[in-house]
């Protein structure tokens, strides 16, 4: 896998094979807890064709059922995080949070969720594998190391703009006394602020919010904008209380990156989707 990384940026992504061959991500700053796994799924590996070459885990796109749940299979079988045990956000651009626990494990993966418009998943119940799905939009990790509890967020524009961050900690706090200051955060792959374009609406909202690192003008292109949603979501941690050397930010971006991971922007649409994985062990 040729995975290529943002300049400048902590050197965070590790590229691993399970057992079975199939590769995935994970992430170095969230290694040195060893009751815990964290992953991020790529486009190989899988059984999906076409546009959803290969490891689908993108539900409502086109791609058949008994693939995706079979590619659920291949990728938990090589992060050693079983798909019975996991449970899956309902993705809406919400910044709806919800606590869970074994009662929901399987939920969206290998059977009917009891829960919908759900952004970000937290657990303090070990053996819960919590699953956000992703295609440009940035997942966000979060690991509490003095209750032993986690959360994952889904943080596209609108999640970030909404600071679904804040929400999250916010549950935490409420399930599981968690601390801002005690937390370590990853805020994992998604579009960089180099490539991610967006109009006066979007870059008004940010530019209210955000300085000019956030959203700059692009000068190559009148009333375009980029917008970096990284760097909106660090702050967004720091504004919440994480300190900022528990803030550790991806040095990778899906759009630069389309025949690794799954990029709404790069394939126009025409894609399928990666998963980010956090599991208490
Ligand atoms: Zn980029």
């Amino acid at each position: 896998m040729e995975l290529k990384l943002i300049d400048g940026r902590e050197k965070m992504t590790e590229a691993r094979v399970g057992k079975n061959g199939v590769p995935f991500l994970t992430f170095k700053p969230l290694e040195k807890f060893t009751w815990l796994r964290n992953g991020f799924s790529t486009r190989e590996g899988g059984v999906s064709e076409d546009i959803f070459k290969s490891l689908n885990l993108a539900h409502n796109r086109g791609d058949k059922t008994e693939n995706i749940v079979e590619n659920f299979k291949l990728i938990g079988e090589a992060m050693e995080m079983p798909a019975e045990n996991m449970v899956y956000a309902q993705q809406t651009h919400t910044t709806t949070v919800l606590t869970v626990d074994h009662t929901r494990c399987g939920m969206g993966v290998l059977k009917d969720r009891d829960f919908h418009d759900v952004d970000a998943l937290v657990t303090d119940d070990p053996g819960v594998v919590l699953v956000t799905g992703h295609a440009d939009c940035i997942p966000l990790f979060f690991v509490d190391p003095v209750h032993k509890a986690i959360g994952l967020a889904h943080a596209g524009w609108k999640g970030t703009i909404n600071n679904i961050a804040a929400e999250v900690i916010r549950e935490m706090y409420r399930s599981f006394k968690t601390d801002p200051e005690e937390l370590v955060v990853v805020i994992g792959p998604g579009v960089c602020g180099n490539c991610y374009e967006v109009g006066e609406d979007v870059a008004s909202q940010f530019r209210k919010k955000y300085d000019t690192n956030v959203i700059r003008t692009k000068v190559s292109v009148p009333g375009k904008y980029t917008l970096d949603l990284h760097l909106a979501n660090m702050y967004n941690m720091q504004r919440a209380g994480v300190p900022e050397e528990n803030i550790h930010v991806s040095d990778v971006c899906t759009m630069e990156n389309p025949d690794v991971l799954f990029s709404h922007r790069a394939t126009d649409g025409k894609r399928g989707g990666c998963c980010a994985f956090l599991e208490i062990i």
